[in-house]
């Protein structure tokens, strides 16, 4: 037996990335009858459109067979305040931002070093709601870990795995959600990944995509990165990537692009 069907008067809580691994668990989650009293989600305020779309269908879906809606978290002031506005407080951070020229606001561009935009915008807001459904409500927390990902998986005994219970794997959750209609307008033919389309963390061959399949948002992320270098100059913090400013890669790719044709 499940430790999700052993429970039945405890609270019961889903994360919802909006990916297809959670995506998976929500639609068995609901196909099985399963008990499902929230679903968290986490809006970084920088989704592709298509993710935006999924999750009002998803939204629907839930409306439809359980009566309740998504409860989409969001930070008060999203990810360009943080990039460019939050004012710091630090003295140690003041004094060496002085030093450096750098404005005594604004996080600049996430680096895999200081990677602050998942804690502002995403854990943070989901653990610190979990943490006090588990307090207040004593909730299960069901988290979208397919199979072949195991290791992630904590051991907290208010915490469950189902996709590692019943075996799921990455690619089988995909297939899931596609059988069930859910395929994100096509994002993850194109994308291997559909988090934040201005992921500086993201691989050069995701931008090149970008700039094709997505070219309004690749015009907003240039000028994201064209603020930060004015901003922040050419330290990390007005680095879009090591060696690569968004300008710099439109013309690789434009050179790119003018040699296949
Ligand atoms: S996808 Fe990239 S930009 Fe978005 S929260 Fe994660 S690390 Fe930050």
């Amino acid at each position: 037996m499940t430790k999700t069907s052993e429970n039945r008067n405890e609270y019961h809580a889903v994360s919802l990335s909006g990916g297809k691994d959670s995506t998976a668990l929500l639609l068995l989650m609901l196909e099985k009858g399963m008990p499902i009293d929230c679903v968290l989600y986490a809006d970084t305020t920088m989704e592709f459109p298509e993710m935006e779309a999924h999750i009002a269908k998803l939204d629907n879906l839930l409306c439809q067979k359980r009566g309740i809606h998504i409860t989409t978290l969001r930070h008060p002031h999203g990810f360009e305040w943080l990039m460019f506005d939050e004012p710091k407080v630090k003295q140690s951070c003041l004094e060496r931002r002085a030093k450096l020229g750098v404005p005594p606001y604004g996080n600049g561009w996430p680096g895999a070093k200081v990677r602050w935009c998942t804690g502002q915008l995403k854990t943070h807001l989901i653990q610190k709601e979990v943490n006090r459904l588990k307090k207040e409500k004593n909730a299960l927390h069901y988290i979208g870990i397919a199979a072949d990902e195991a290791h992630r998986c904590k051991d907290d005994p208010q915490n469950c795995y189902p996709l590692v219970e019943w075996k799921i794997t990455e690619a089988q959750a995909l297939q899931i959600c596609y059988s069930r209609g859910f395929d994100w307008g096509g994002l993850y033919e194109i994308y291997h990944r559909a988090s934040c389309w201005c992921c500086p963390l993201q691989r050069i061959d995701e931008l090149r995509k970008l700039r094709t399949y997505h070219p309004e948002l690749w015009t907003r992320l240039r000028d994201l990165d064209n603020r930060a270098r004015a901003m922040f100059g050419p330290g990390p913090l007005g680095q879009f990537k090591k060696d690569w400013s968004v300008e710099r890669l439109e013309e690789r790719f434009a050179r790119e692009g003018a040699q296949t044709t």
